[in-house]
């Protein structure tokens, strides 16, 4: 039976003002310093309400007033900034062999940042769980010690992660299935913050739109250079996850049909053929061997030997053909380069480049750029504390305590 009423009910004033506080503390997060009138003039608010819900925001420390004023016509108006002092985000990234960790605080103001080396791909998924749940542990008592209150955890994972945050398939780490959401949750002993599970390139997409030098681009694309190669998808200012969470798998696109073998078996994808397996000669070395054999290659890049110069033209023609995808596919504005692609990407954007546009059937590549990433190995579990600030952006603030 479908009903129908039209009185509110007190659900939904609950509802509107809790709309509306998000929508006050982004326009603050978004245009700070600001004033009550700018907040009223931009969002349509009317003054007592904007003054009531400011009120709140600064009884939650999400907001503070600055004792700046600016003067205009009439009376001095009071400046805004955000606080959120009192609070920490915290980001977890998995990766083969090792665990980063990042809290910042709801101006994003990194607190901590830590890197941890991690058998990974060598132990099960329970120990894994363990040392992830014993940095977690560590990282809140050093939150809790500053009398910051947690609002949220997010873990980061090379993989096919369901949206109810299992993952499905982590191949470089050889898990399947794992309920690493609901297990940490349990190891962490209900922690009152809520655990999430995001794929590492989801993650990274996410630090970039918050974080990175074009944060606020509404169609931006950030691909993984790591052992394999994923996109994190933001489209009309939105990470865009698929039906059950498994988008962005753009490494298995199939770029040469007798191309080199991909780890998932298959011919020619383009992880096979433009990740960094293809730029280095051993191709099942550990990750540290190959953060090793990468300088190694910069540095004969550098002194221009036309070997390697040979090699990440190549792959930077390969991997311009899969941006090209994106672009006629998406229209990003920015495709972000991440990873190990980072070091190498003097050497590989011209090829990416060309291959982009010559591929692309709107004029310009539909004004995509690619460029590398600024945020480091660690983008994705610093997009793990984005997350969690994102979920208060949209409303989920946190109590008073
Ligand atoms: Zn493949």
């Amino acid at each position: 039976m479908i009903t129908s009423t039209t009185d509110p009910r007190p659900a939904d004033f609950a509802d509107v003002r809790a709309t509306n506080l998000a929508v006050v503390l982004r326009f603050v997060r978004e245009h700070a310093p600001c004033s009550r009138a700018d907040i009223a003039a931009s969002t349509g608010l009317n003054k007592a309400t904007v003054s009531s819900l400011v009120a709140d925001l600064i009884d939650r420390r999400l907001v503070r007033e600055t004792g700046l004023t600016e003067n205009r016509v009439g009376r001095p108006a009071t400046m805004l900034v955000l606080d959120g002092s009192p609070y920490a985000a915290i980001g977890i990234e998995i990766n083969v062999d090792y665990v980063t960790a990042v809290a910042v605080d709801l101006s994003g103001e990194r607190l901590l940042s830590w890197r941890r080396s991690f058998p990974g791909a060598a132990g099960t998924v329970g120990q894994a769980m363990a040392t992830v749940a014993g940095i977690v542990r560590r990282v809140v008592s050093r939150m809790t010690k500053q009398e910051r209150q947690v609002l949220g955890l997010t873990v980061g994972v090379p993989g096919l992660i369901g949206t109810d945050g299992t993952v499905r398939i982590a191949p470089n780490l050889g898990w399947r299935d794992a309920d690493l959401c609901g297990d940490l949750t349990k190891a962490l002993r209900d922690p009152g913050f809520p655990v999430q599970v995001d794929n590492d390139a989801n993650l990274a997409a996410l630090a970039e739109h918050r974080f990175g030098p074009h944060a606020g681009t509404a169609n931006l694309v950030y691909l993984t250079g790591e052992i394999g190669v994923g996109a994190g998808i933001i489209l009309d200012g939105r990470l865009r996850r698929g039906g059950q969470g498994y988008g962005g798998e753009i490494g298995h696109i199939q770029l040469d049909p007798l191309g080199a073998e991909c780890r998932c078996g298959r011919l020619g994808c383009l992880e096979a053929v433009a990740g960094i397996g293809a730029v280095l000669e051993h191709a099942t070395i550990s990750p540290a061997e190959v953060e090793l054999e990468l300088d190694e290659v910069v540095r004969l890049a550098r002194g221009g030997d036309p070997g390697t110069l040979g090699v990440l033209d190549t792959v930077g023609r390969n991997l311009g053909k899969g941006v090209a995808v994106l672009a006629n596919l998406l229209n990003p504005e920015v495709v972000i380069l991440g990873g190990y692609y980072v070091p190498l990407a003097p050497w590989l954007l011209p090829a990416v480049e060309t291959e982009t546009r010559g591929r692309t059937i709107a004029p310009d590549a539909g004004g995509c750029r690619v460029v590398a990433s600024t945020l480091g190995y660690g983008a994705a579990a610093l997009g793990g504390a984005a997350r969690v600030l994102d979920s208060v952006d949209s409303g989920r603030l946190p109590r008073i305590s």
